[in-house]
């Protein structure tokens, strides 16, 4: 595969857990796909801590594919938003915010979506 899409990489996470037969209810679903983000998060900070940075892609990668799941279950057990619509929209807000240099923060511009 030369390049991968989140919309991609959702659809691999529902096959997969389909294929291995993991029975999800959205309970179950959500506190594995949180927990397991929180690890995949540790984990890229415990290789960036000891300074192994040939690990940090593939701890990134865990990261991805678990924020990927927590989407998953709010598109199929609470029939939100599909991911990618929102991300495009949250990138081009993140576009009309400013950098103030001195301060090292960017602005808030009042949005009704993105707090
Ligand atoms: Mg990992």
């Amino acid at each position: 595969m030369k390049n991968i899409t989140i919309k991609q990489i959702q659809e691999w996470e529902r096959s997969f857990v389909k294929r291995k037969g993991i029975k999800q209810n959205k309970d179950d679903a959500i506190k594995i796909a949180l927990f397991k983000l929180i690890e995949e998060v540790g984990e890229v900070a415990k290789a960036v801590n000891e300074n192994k940075w040939s690990e940090v892609p593939a701890e990134v990668s865990d990261v991805i594919v678990f924020a990927c799941k927590v989407a998953n279950i709010a598109e199929d057990f609470y029939g939100k938003e599909e991911l990618t619509n929102v991300l495009k929209r949250k990138i081009d807000y993140c576009e009309t915010r400013t950098y103030d240099k001195k301060n090292k923060k960017f602005n808030k511009p009042k949005n009704k979506e993105f707090k």
